[in-house]
C-alpha cells in the first residue's frame, strides 16, 4: 500500500498570494525506489505546479543534483538502493554548492535519534511515512519560500560585489579592481612566462570640456569614452577607471608590438566620432601611454604604471591624441609604429 495517501487538498483560492518568482514552475527531485509512490509523487508534484524530476534510486539521485543546474528542491528517501537519503544530504552539504538545494527528508522511521541524524546530516526537513498529502504540499511550500529567498539574497550579494568593484560612473572596473587585475596578470605571466601591458589612457583638454559644456556634459563624455574604449578591447583584456578621466587597460599574452596596436585601436574608437554631449558636436581625443613587461621578469605593478605613466607624460608633451611606448630602463619613449 502506498504510504503518501492523496489526501483532499485545500482550496487553492484560500491559499496566501505567492510572490510571482514563485509561480513559475519550481523543479523538484523525487528520489523514491518504490514505483508506486514514484507514481504517486510524480501525479501529485505535477497537480501542484511543480516540474517533476524523478529519481529511482540514490545513486541517480546524486547524479541529478550534481548537474549543473539542478532541481532546487529535493524529496529523498531516506531508505533507497545505493546512496540512502541521509549520505545524499551528507554529500549536498559537504559539497558546498551554490544555489542552495533544499532536502525533505522522507522516512518510515519516527524514532527521535534517527530524526536527528537526518536532520544533523543536512536535511532541512522530515516528512515520516505514510505522508499525508496536504503536509508534503506546505512542507513543499516552506521550501521554495526558503529557496526564493535565498535567490533573492544571492542577488544583493552580487549587486552589493558588483557596486565594490566597479565604476558608479562608467561602470567599468574602479581603481582597486583594475589594479588587484593587473597584480594578479602579472603574477600569472610571472608563472607562464607569457608578455603583459599595460595602457595608460588619458583624454586630452577634457577640463575644457567641463568649463565649457559643464561638468555634467563631462560625465556624459567619461561614459561615452569608457563605452567605446571598452567595446575597442578585445574580451580577455580588462579595462578600469583609474582616476577622473584616466584609465588603464590589462593586455594579457601582449608584447609590444601587439599593445601598440590595441593602444592604437584605442585611441581611434575615441577620436572617430565626435560626441553629443554638448550642443555642438565635441571632438574628443586620448592620449596613450603603452608598457610592456619584460619576459621572463615582469616588473611590479607599480614599475609598469610608472613606466606607462612616462609615455603618457610624453605624448602629451608630442602634442597629445597619440600612443606613445615606454622603452623602459630610463630609455626614451617612442611613438608606437
Ligand atoms: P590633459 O590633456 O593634459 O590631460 O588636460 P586635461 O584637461 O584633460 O587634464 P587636467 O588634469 O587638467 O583635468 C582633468 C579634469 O577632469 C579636471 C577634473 O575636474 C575633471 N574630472 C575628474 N573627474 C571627473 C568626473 O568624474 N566628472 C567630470 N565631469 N570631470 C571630472
Ligand atoms: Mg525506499
Ligand atoms: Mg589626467
Ligand atoms: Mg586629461
Amino acid at each position: 500500500m502506498p504510504t503518501i495517501a492523496p489526501q483532499p487538498l485545500p482550496d487553492v483560492a484560500s491559499e496566501p498570494a505567492q510572490p510571482a518568482a514563485m509561480n513559475r514552475p519550481v523543479r523538484v527531485l523525487a528520489a523514491e525506489d518504490n514505483p508506486v509512490y514514484q507514481t504517486m509523487l510524480r501525479a501529485m508534484l505535477t497537480k501542484w505546479g511543480y516540474d517533476v524530476v524523478i529519481a529511482r534510486d540514490g545513486n541517480e539521485a546524486w547524479r541529478i543534483l550534481q548537474s549543473p543546474d539542478p532541481p532546487r528542491l529535493a524529496i529523498l528517501d531516506w531508505m533507497m538502493p545505493g546512496l540512502d537519503g541521509v549520505e545524499i544530504c551528507n554529500r549536498v552539504r559537504s559539497a558546498g554548492r551554490e544555489p542552495y538545494i533544499y532536502i525533505l527528508l522522507l522516512t518510515a522511521r519516527t524514532e527521535p535519534q534517527d530524526l536527528v541524524a537526518g536532520m544533523e546530516a543536512g536535511a532541512d526537513d522530515y516528512l515520516t511515512k505514510p505522508a499525508k498529502a496536504h503536509e508534503l504540499r506546505v512542507r513543499l511550500r516552506a521550501g521554495r519560500r526558503i529557496i526564493d529567498l535565498q535567490e533573492e539574497l544571492m542577488r544583493a550579494r552580487e549587486a552589493l560585489r558588483e557596486q565594490a568593484t566597479h565604476d558608479g560612473l562608467t561602470g567599468l572596473l574602479n581603481r582597486a579592481s583594475i589594479l588587484e587585475h593587473l597584480q594578479n596578470e602579472l603574477a600569472r605571466a610571472g608563472r607562464e612566462g607569457q608578455p603583459v601591458s599595460l595602457l595608460m589612457v588619458d583624454l586630452d583638454h577634457f577640463k575644457a570640456i567641463n568649463d565649457t559644456c559643464g561638468h555634467l556634459a563631462g560625465d556624459a563624455v567619461l561614459r561615452e569614452a569608457a563605452h567605446r574604449m571598452k567595446a575597442a578591447v578585445r574580451r580577455y583584456d580588462a579595462i578600469g577607471r583609474y582616476g577622473g578621466e584616466e584609465f588603464l587597460v590589462v593586455l594579457p599574452g601582449c608584447g609590444r608590438e601587439d599593445a601598440c596596436a590595441q593602444a592604437e585601436r584605442v585611441r581611434a574608437a575615441v577620436a572617430a566620432e565626435p560626441f553629443a554631449a554638448c550642443s555642438q558636436a565635441l571632438p574628443v581625443t586620448a592620449s596613450i601611454g603603452v608598457a610592456c613587461c619584460p619576459v621572463p621578469f615582469p616588473l611590479a605593478t607599480d614599475a609598469l604604471i610608472h613606466d606607462a605613466d612616462l609615455a603618457l607624460y610624453d605624448g602629451k608633451n608630442m602634442g597629445r591624441n597619440r600612443v606613445v611606448v615606454a622603452a623602459g630602463e630610463g630609455r626614451t619613449c617612442t611613438i608606437c609604429p
